[in-house]
């Protein structure tokens, strides 16, 4: 069998599957491997199931329509004896059923065989398991490492329905055959409460992918911010950080293989001893090229930024969201117009000259002249900053579960495209201002995705291929009159997320 040409171009930092394991399993991503391999969630799990009797592949899907084989093995899908799905995204899940599909295995759970199982897990499961409560045979709401003993030893179960029946005694796993239709609040969240207990690291070093040959080291989970639109620090609740000595083992240890590293947290530059950890890494390797998954305005202290810029880095992600002090208050990120400006200038004096700006539009009330804010001041900015150039991505809020905004309406996708098209025209003049538009209709999906309960696989199933504007008209004449998934909850809307209790299941369990 001639080897995957990925393969080839990849570094393993663990052991590959081992042959004579007793089950075979593979991670699933539900998008490409460019994607994939820059989630360190596949590296995790990848790392956590390739152990014992276990031997674990990864798969990816490239396009809906082509079977998923695994690309160590190149195994189809439906020979495994689990497939173990992570999914950050709803939208991901628009190709899932029929990736599977076409790989041997029915979407529907009701209508295939035992083998494989189909299991998953990530934060947009854990946010929303009903409406693929249908296509999966356990899903785990929240963290892998602290019902990692349990899921290893299900997996080793005589057979499948002994598994289920394993994995549905554990808490934080959800088994739809097995357990009826949970209540609000039934599915408790699992989160580890000591990361220094284990590693979150890159098992594979490629050349292809956003961090393409970057060890990845995870730094903390959660985020002490309150930015009331936002599920990443609701589905990392509580905030945890690994202790400096450990992030500097991981380091040390990703120091053998490469001398690029990403460090990975919900923001990075609030770490505790940020001045400390940037004193450690300098001290380490003069070689050692740092860069991160996102920095916020105020904690970004001039050490943090020249490590990132000594390195070669000249690129530095802030996230504003709003143009005006008033909204932005009114979202939860109290940041004044002078903290934003007084940033650029910090990040412009240690040599990061490229600044990328998110901003949203369609906002819980966001009025004409916030939207019009966002041209003032990027004119503003570059006035004032002629060395710079800056990147604006405008992108399209979506109501997410389980924050304060989960029961807002989400602005119809037309009237936020035009909002977005109006905006890159108005900002075409300015100089050494870009625009990236983000897509309505993919955050339109994507709450309508969240919002939803069991019925939409019917809908998901029945998708063509045609495009983004296709899969919201099917998805929503499935949802019915009744149903506008897109409008307000009011308190007596169904609220189908609410089945998961949000609170860290383990601050109890502990204690
Ligand atoms: S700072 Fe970032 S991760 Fe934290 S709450 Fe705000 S948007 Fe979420």
């Amino acid at each position: 069998m001639p080897e995957n040409p990925l393969l080839r171009e990849e570094r393993s930092l663990i052991r590959r599957p081992a042959s004579h394991a007793t089950v075979r399993g593979v991670v699933l991503f539900p998008g490409p491997y460019t994607v994939g391999m820059s989630s360190l969630a596949v590296h995790s799990l990848y790392t956590l199931l390739n152990t014992g009797q276990i031997a674990c592949e990864r798969a990816f899907v490239e396009t809906p329509r082509k079977s998923v084989f695994s690309l160590e093995t190149d195994t189809l899908l439906r020979d495994f004896d689990f497939v173990a799905i992570t999914s950050s995204y709803e939208i991901d899940w628009l190709g899932l059923p029929r990736a599977l599909q076409v790989s041997g295995i029915q979407p529907r759970r009701t209508e295939r065989s035992r083998r494989p199982l189909v299991l998953m897990g990530g934060p947009a499961v854990t946010a929303a398991p009903l409406p693929l409560s249908e296509l999966y045979d356990a899903a785990l709401i929240g963290e892998l490492e602290p019902v990692l003993a349990q899921f290893r030893e299900a997996l080793l179960a005589s057979d499948p329905a002994a598994c289920l029946e394993q994995l549905a005694a554990v808490p934080g796993f959800y088994v739809p055959e097995l357990h009826s239709r949970p209540a609000p609040g039934a599915l408790q969240r699992r989160c580890a409460l000591d990361l220094d207990a284990f590693e979150a690291v890159s098992a594979i070093l490629t050349p292809h992918t956003e961090f393409a040959n970057r060890f990845l080291v995870e730094m903390g989970r959660g985020c002490g911010r309150a930015c009331a639109f936002c599920l990443a620090r609701r589905a990392y609740h509580p905030l945890r950080w690994r202790s400096l000595p450990h992030l500097l083992a991981s380091v040390r240890r990703g120091l053998y293989h490469t001398t690029d590293l990403g460090l990975i947290a919900a923001a990075v530059s609030d770490y505790p001893d940020l001045d400390g950890l940037c004193h450690e890494l300098a001290r380490l390797s003069l070689d050692l090229r740092v860069s991160t998954s996102s920095v916020r305005l105020e904690s970004a202290s001039p050490p943090f930024l020249r490590l990132l810029a000594r390195g070669g880095q000249q690129t530095v992600t802030y996230a504003p969201e709003a143009a005006t002090e008033r909204l932005r208050r009114a979202i939860g990120k109290p940041v004044t117009d002078d903290e934003i400006f007084a940033a650029i200038e910090r990040a412009l004096a240690a040599g990061l000259t490229r600044l990328r700006l998110y901003f949203m539009v369609g906002l819980p009330g966001e009025t004409d002249d916030d939207r019009e804010a966002i041209v003032t001041m990027a004119r503003e900015l570059s006035g004032r900053f002629r060395q710079a150039h800056f990147r604006l991505n405008v992108g399209a809020f979506s109501p997410r579960p389980h924050t304060p905004f989960e029961c807002q309406p989400m602005a119809h996708p037309r009237s936020v495209q035009s909002w977005i098209t109006a905006l890159s025209h108005s900002l075409r003049p300015v100089k050494r201002v870009e625009v990236s538009a983000g897509s309505a209709r993919e955050s339109a999906l994507q709450c309508l995705l969240s919002r939803a309960d069991e019925r939409v696989l019917e809908a998901l199933c029945a998708l063509p291929d045609e495009g983004l504007g296709t899969a919201l008209r099917g998805l929503r004449a499935v949802a019915g009159r009744e149903l506008e998934l897109l409008g307000p909850r009011g308190a007596t809307d169904p609220q189908p997320w609410k089945v998961v209790d949000f609170s860290c299941a383990d601050t109890a369990i502990s204690t």
